[in-house]
């Protein structure tokens, strides 16, 4: 099983990466911003609780998060592996994965990240708030707050893989063909 953790902070270009390469490699690609997403548009339980905290850009909480995420992992048991993009985003959510996957004899082939400096990264989600209708794109100040999460909570994930040298780090500047092709090196390799 290929299980990848495609990593990077917001706009980044994680979930346009993951669409592309998930048939490239026959892999399930969950977001766990997209499950949530749905979960709000369809006034789910779930969905109230975790807008409560994706307005402001806060992390959701992890035991809500770690929950959802296993059984999104469950519902495709046959699955030739998966990639994971927005998860893990703290400590406490990759110790939950990597046991997760143990039980079931699996683990994380390695994590991705697309490496992109922050000025770029805010225009990118400004950008995408004019077309995805994503609140959280739409407002600088919610953005920088995005960021302090990533940087305080989600950064440290970076020597969380490399203390078990499973980190690739990608140049997530040009084209979204470009960047593909350097990820498919390293999906190759992995
Ligand atoms: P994304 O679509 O990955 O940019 O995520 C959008 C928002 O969903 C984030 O700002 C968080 O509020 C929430 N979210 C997504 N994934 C996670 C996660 N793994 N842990 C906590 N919150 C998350």
């Amino acid at each position: 099983m290929k299980n990848i953790v495609l990593f990077g902070p917001p706009g980044a270009g994680k979930g346009t990466q993951a669409e592309l390469l998930k048939n490239k490699y026959d892999l399930i690609h969950i977001s766990t911003g997209d499950v949530f997403r749905y979960n709000i548009k369809n006034e789910t339980e779930l969905g109230k609780l975790a807008k409560s905290y994706m307005d402001k850009g806060d992390l959701v909480p992890d035991e809500v998060t770690i929950e959802m995420l296993k059984a999104e992992v469950e519902n495709n048991s046959n699955a030739n592996g998966f990639i994971f993009d927005g998860f893990p985003r703290t400590t406490s959510q990759a110790i939950a994965l990597d046991n997760f996957l143990k039980e079931k004899d699996s683990r994380i082939s390695g994590m991705v990240a697309l490496e992109v400096p922050e000025n770029l990264l805010i225009e990118r989600l400004l950008n995408r708030g004019k077309t995805s209708g994503r609140p959280d794109d739409q407002d600088e100040e919610k953005i920088r707050n995005r960021f302090n999460e990533y940087q305080s909570k989600t950064a440290i994930l970076q020597s969380y893989y490399q203390d078990q040298n499973k980190y690739f780090g990608v140049n997530g500047v040009g084209s979204i063909e470009d960047i593909t092709n350097r990820l498919q090196l390293v999906f190759n390799k992995i």
